[in-house]
C-alpha cells in the first residue's frame, strides 16, 4: 500500500504536472472516441498499451473481458455500452482478450471453479465460446493451443454480443461505430487484430505507435 501512495503522490508532482493542461480541459467534459473492453487482468494496462492518454478510452473491464448480450433487466455492461455509444457517440468498440488469460481457463475447466461460483456464474456470458472451442479444438489437444483458441474465439463471440445492444445496433445502421477485435500478447507486447477478410488475427505490426494512428489506417 506504501508503494500505491507514493505512486500518488508521485503522479501529483510529475504525471500531473505534465498534462496540467490536458486535466483542465478535461476537467470540463470527456469525448473519448473509443470504448474499450477488456480483462480486469492486472497485467493488461489498456492506456499504456496503446499509448493513450486521459480522455482517450472509455473503458468496461471484467473477468475475461465479456459483454453480456443486451438484457431488458439492465446489466453494468448494458448501461456502459449505451452510455459510450448513444451519449459519448464512440466511433470504435475494441473488444480486446490477452495472453494467459484466467478467465479463459476457468471456461475450459469448469470443474476447477467449484470454489469460485460467481466466476462460474459469470462465465455463463462465455458459454458461446466454450461451445465453439469444444466444436474445433480436441479435447487432446496442448492447453496452451486450446487457451489462445478460446481467448480469440471469447473475442468474437464478444463482439457478436455487443451487436444485441440497441444502442449500437442503431450505431452500425448508421456506420457510426466501427467494431474491433484484438488480443493482446503479455509476454511480447504486441497486439494482433481480428481481420475479417483472412479470417484470422494479424500482427498491428511495428507501425503501431498509438491507437489512433492504428484507427486511422483502420480507416483507410
Ligand atoms: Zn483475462
Amino acid at each position: 500500500m506504501d508503494k500505491l501512495i507514493d505512486g500518488v503522490r508521485q503522479f501529483r508532482s510529475a504525471g500531473y504536472s505534465e498534462r496540467r493542461e490536458l486535466f483542465k480541459a478535461l476537467s470540463s467534459g470527456q469525448a473519448p472516441r473509443i470504448l474499450f473492453v477488456t480483462c480486469s487482468d492486472s497485467r493488461v494496462a489498456p492506456h499504456l498499451i496503446t499509448s493513450s492518454e486521459p480522455g482517450d478510452l472509455f473503458v468496461i473491464r471484467n473477468a475475461g473481458n465479456l459483454v453480456p448480450a443486451y438484457s431488458a433487466q439492465g446489466s453494468g455492461e448494458d448501461a456502459t455500452v449505451e452510455y459510450a455509444v448513444a451519449a459519448l457517440g464512440v466511433e470504435h468498440i475494441i473488444v480486446c482478450g490477452h495472453s494467459g488469460c484466467g478467465a479463459m481457463g476457468g471456461l475450459l475447466a469448469p470443474e476447477s471453479l467449484g470454489a469460485l461460483p460467481a466466476v462460474a456464474s459469470w462465465l455463463r456470458h462465455a458459454r458461446s465460446t466454450a461451445a465453439c472451442v469444444h466444436a474445433t479444438v480436441s479435447e487432446d489437444a496442448d492447453h496452451g493451443h486450446r487457451l489462445k483458441v478460446a481467448v480469440e474465439t471469447n473475442v468474437l463471440r464478444q463482439l457478436d454480443n455487443l451487436k444485441t445492444h440497441p444502442s449500437v445496433a442503431a450505431a452500425l445502421a448508421r456506420h457510426a461505430v466501427k467494431l474491433h477485435g484484438w488480443v493482446y500478447d503479455i509476454g511480447t507486447g504486441s497486439i494482433r487484430s481480428y481481420d475479417p477478410d483472412r479470417q484470422t488475427f494479424v500482427e498491428l505490426g511495428e507501425h503501431l505507435h498509438s491507437v489512433e494512428r492504428y484507427l486511422r489506417l483502420a480507416a483507410g
